[in-house]
């Protein structure tokens, strides 16, 4: 079959996707296949009548531009000068038409060389376009203001910006290729970022719930006072899991401010005790209790005695700083599962949970007896007259109808000569003498 063997040889080469091209020593073209011509753009009359040597092909190529400005017959010569070194080589060479070659040529041992070109251009946009998505992406990252990490199924941290490692104050060089989620949490643990806790327990399990690869959103209150909200996506890849997307977000401003609007909602501004509203929310969750079981609820309503004569007599400022006083004094002296808020003007609201109406009255005593030993520079020592009632469990009773009993009981506190504690009429018949 000896004969046979250019055949099949030609066969072989006819249907690889490379052109393929051979030279003997002497830089006479031995064989070559058809795609060397199509690829190539080598008119059939190049190959006939015989296959032409090295520096026809070559001075063909210069002549028609292929390599540029120059003499085509120096051009020519040159190649082949190259050619007779006969060292391996691989080269990318750019042709018209967008098109890019990759030449690779190998010695043969009798001498001469096999040369195999293939077109590379898709391959070559692919990777242009790959480069091109990939700065997409990183100036669109290194832009955010949120950190941003894309971390991989071996927890290994493979993409991270430039916000990220701000917002953490994440030590110089932490950050390299190949850091890990267990690297960047020992840091933080080591740091005292998530306070006083035992590192590498700390560390093994942040990773463990890592890899149970669940979506999350965290608020991290950091040590120097910033507030980060953390929230992990499920990275997907052709349907699996692959890791995950976090992003870091600096929401120390937004907290800060609906903490400072929690608390302007909430509180009276004079005298930072809580405000009507929170008393109602207090008072809700207080007759839920008392459906869950507890006991009797007490209302005190505080009312100063003859404010408005301070205010005419000693300034608004000195009135002002009088209510600061009285409120100080009634938070202070009360149970710390009691609630005392500013009602209006001058009138205060005491909630007393799991109270009766006569551990009220005493309290409530207490109180009008310490606000005698209470004083205000340039104000005269202050009274005031109090209103009792209580809330039994199962009774039906809106809190406007008990703050208005408990109003009454301050009225008649007023009537029977001020600076004195009045029980409220019991709804169900029974009324209490004045104490005072
Ligand atoms: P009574 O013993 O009957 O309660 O007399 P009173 O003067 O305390 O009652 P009245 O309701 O007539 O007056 C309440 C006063 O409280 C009038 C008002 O100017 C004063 N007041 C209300 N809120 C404030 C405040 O925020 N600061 C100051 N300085 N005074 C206030
Ligand atoms: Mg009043
Ligand atoms: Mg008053």
């Amino acid at each position: 079959m000896r004969t046979g063997q250019p055949e099949i040889l030609q066969a072989i080469i006819d249907h690889l996707p490379s052109a393929v091209s051979m030279f003997d020593a002497d830089l006479n073209m031995v064989a070559c296949n058809r795609r060397l011509r199509t690829l190539l753009d080598f008119p059939d009359h190049l190959f006939e009548p015989s296959l032409p040597s090295l520096y026809d092909l070559a001075l063909f190529n210069a002549q028609r531009g292929e390599y540029g400005p120059g003499d085509p017959a120096a051009q020519a010569e040159a190649l082949c000068t190259r050619a007779r070194s006969m060292e391996p080589h691989v080269f990318e060479r750019q042709r018209p038409g967008g098109i890019t070659l990759e030449v690779r040529g190998a010695p043969l041992p009798g001498g001469g060389f096999v040369t195999i070109y293939t077109d590379i251009s898709e391959r070559k946009r692919a990777e242009h376009e790959a480069k091109r998505y990939a700065a997409y992406l990183n100036t669109v990252i290194e832009a955010l203001p949120q950190g941003v990490t894309v971390i991989d199924e071996n927890l290994v941290i493979q993409l991270w910006n430039q916000s990220f490692e701000r917002l953490l104050d994440l030590p110089l060089g932490l950050m390299q290729p190949g850091v890990t989620f267990e690297d960047v949490t020992r840091s933080n643990a080591l740091r005292g970022e998530y306070g006083d806790i035992h590192v590498e327990q700390r560390v093994q399990e942040a990773a463990a719930l890592a890899r149970q690869f669940l979506p999350h959103r965290l608020i991290r209150q950091r040590p120097n006072g910033s507030t980060l909200e953390i929230e992990g996506r499920v990275l997907q890849i052709d349907g699996e899991q692959r890791g995950f997307v976090t992003t870091y977000t600096d929401i120390t401003e937004i907290s800060n401010a609906r903490e400072k609007l929690e608390q302007m909602a909430l509180h009276d501004p004079l005298t930072g005790l809580p405000n009507r509203t929170q008393f109602e929310n207090r008072f809700q969750l207080e007759i839920d209790r008392q459906r869950r079981g507890s006991g009797p609820l007490a209302l005190v309503m505080v009312d100063i005695d003859h404010f408005k004569r301070i205010n005419d007599e000693h300034g608004h400022l000195t009135g002002d700083a009088c209510l600061k006083a009285f409120a100080s004094l009634l938070h202070w002296r009360v149970r710390r599962t009691d609630l005392v808020a500013r009602f209006g003007g001058e009138e205060f609201l005491i909630l007393l949970p799991d109270t009766d109406a006569s551990q009220a009255t005493q309290l409530a005593e207490s109180l009008r007896e310490a606000i005698a030993t209470m004083s205000v520079p340039g104000a005269p020592t202050l009274t005031a007259s109090f209103g009792v009632t209580t809330l039994q469990p199962g009774a039906s009773q809106s809190l406007a109808q008990l703050i208005e009993r408990a109003d009454m009981a301050v009225y008649r506190a007023k009537a029977e000569g001020r600076n004195c504690v009045c029980q409220a009429a019991d709804p169900n018949g029974g009324d209490k003498a004045p104490h005072g």
